[in-house]
């Protein structure tokens, strides 16, 4: 269980809250943003012409040129000297390239079976694959007792033997695991509901996927079979899968037979690239706020063009307008205290690998970066809020820091009245958005943020999220309400306050 150190410290929280004085220099810098330019930017970035945006294609780098041409043209300066970037190299694979031999007969990827993680390094596996029941080990009980796997292949079966005595239903996840603290060099599992799937999501298993180049490093093989080859693998071991028994099972563990993984996947190596458009604070500006969105989007497929209006094409123009705002106020010598780097970031699509990339190579230090504040998709209106344009989700801020919640809060009340939805920052929310964007990779090293969106609508990844559907009006709004957030953490006395720490008892 989890208690907070300082119960009193926590009774005060809520006492924090003063009543903001209304700041008319905020409010001149953030009515530079205007539908005008928003809706010019995106004609642009979400043009047939930018072709989807797709990390490390051509679309993407055209977008980064058009970003880092509009820094300049503010008159951002390129202070680190990385011509406005940072790279990360990443690794593209296609789907196919994987043989599975089992006994001299071979199988097909995406067929007969898949390969979980997706990429692996090129290479071949040969060995033996080992039947070890139900592969679970608990107590006195273990499938592994007198079966060495070490560098083996693991075949495990479903369920759990019926005598013993266990405390929990046994995932194959967690059989995985075990297998591999076994030693063993991959592992086998039939999954009963594979075929199906990989005949309604064929679309999905045949994808190209990518990676951050860091992260390319070998990794077990988790090979889960359709019923063919998991039969022939038991009819080797001279079972039949329709009449398999506690006894059968019992009898036929540590059947070996030969296997072979041969993995010779197309492999290209490929870069994205984050913005950078760094903003140097006054007297405080070794502290950084952090403003991302990201301008990847997911590209052409069966020759359409994604172009990504909303998702991420309104977060990526408001980031735009926000830093010609702040520039603006640094040009009439009323810049922020604390400085600002707005990062429209790439690789997002591909599982935040932009943001994550920086997470781990920051260009200004983490220990000082003492917010991010994250846009993706406000332009448009979702389900539960039809008919209502003065809406934004806000997901993130009061679980690292009740602080940056009031503050949030109270920005909002004074300038905006938008209408802030919590619905997503429940914990429990089964959507996890919280992990869903670039916010978390700064999160996960205890920055605190807030996720700014607008709910999910009928074109959500789809060729159809086009430009014409933006609410421009709403989209000034909200980036209005995140700019003067931004004004106020960077420009207020005191620093952004973590939570105090939960210790365990
Ligand atoms: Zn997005």
């Amino acid at each position: 269980m989890k208690k907070y150190k300082t119960l009193l410290f926590c009774l005060f929280c809520g006492f924090n809250i003063s009543a903001q004085k209304f700041d008319s220099t905020a409010w001149k810098y953030a009515n530079t943003i205007s539908v005008e330019e928003l809706s010019k930017h995106l004609h642009i970035i979400a043009s047939d012409e930018y072709e989807g945006r797709e990390t490390g294609k051509a679309g993407q780098k055209k977008a980064m040129e058009y970003l880092i041409k509009e820094f300049k043209t503010y008159g951002i300066e390129d202070v680190k000297r990385l011509n406005y970037i940072q790279t990360f190299p990443l690794i593209e694979q296609e789907s196919k390239g994987i043989i599975l031999t089992i006994d001299q007969k071979n199988y097909e990827l995406n067929k007969d079976f898949i390969v979980s993680p997706a990429m692996q390094v090129n290479r071949i596996i040969e060995s033996k694959v080992v039947f070890v029941g139900h592969g679970i080990e608990e107590g006195n009980y273990s499938s592994y007792k007198d079966i060495d796997v070490k560098n083996k292949f693991v075949f495990f079966w479903k369920g759990t033997p019926k005598k013993a005595k266990l405390s929990k239903e046994w995932t194959s996840k967690e059989k995985v695991e075990l297998a591999k603290e076994k030693g063993a060099i991959g592992v086998m599992y039939y999954n009963d509901r594979l075929k199906a799937g990989l005949d309604m999501y064929k679309h999905f298993y045949e994808r190209k996927a990518v990676k951050l180049k860091d992260d390319f490093t070998i990794e077990t093989p988790i090979i889960a079979l359709t019923e063919e080859p998991a039969k022939a693998i038991l009819k080797e071991a001279g079972l039949d899968m329709e009449k398999l028994n506690e006894k059968g099972l019992k009898k036929y563990k540590n059947a070996k037979l030969p296997a072979t993984l041969i993995i010779e996947k197309p492999t290209t190596e490929l870069s994205g690239e984050n913005v950078l458009a760094y903003i140097p604070g006054s007297d405080k500006k070794e502290e950084l706020l952090v403003i991302t969105a990201h301008y990847d989007h997911i590209g052409i497929e069966d020759s359409l063009v994604f172009n990504g209006a909303d998702d991420d094409g309104t977060g990526t123009v408001a980031l735009l307008e926000i830093a010609q705002a702040f520039q603006e106020a640094v040009k009439d010598g009323a810049g922020p205290r604390r400085s600002i780097l707005i990062m429209p970031v790439s690789g997002e699509e591909k599982g935040l690998l932009g943001s994550k990339y920086y997470s781990n190579h920051p260009t200004f230090p983490l220990e000082k970066t003492i917010a991010n504040l994250n846009v993706d998709m406000i332009g448009r209106y979702d389900e539960a809020h039809a008919n209502d344009s003065n809406y934004i989700y806000l997901i993130g801020a009061d679980r690292l820091s009740q602080d940056l919640h009031n503050l949030s809060e109270q920005v909002n009340r004074t300038y905006m009245n938008i209408r802030l939805d919590y619905t997503f920052n429940d914990e429990h929310d089964p959507n996890r958005f919280y992990y869903r964007s670039d916010h978390y990779n700064f999160a996960k090293n205890n920055i605190p943020v807030i996720f700014y969106f607008s709910g999910v609508h009928e074109d959500y990844h789809k060729a159809t999220d086009t430009v014409e559907k933006i609410d421009f009006e709403k989209t000034k709004r909200v980036a209005q309400l995140i700019f003067l957030t931004a004004w106020e953490i960077s420009n207020q006395e005191a620093t952004i306050q973590l939570n105090p720490i939960p210790v365990e008892d």
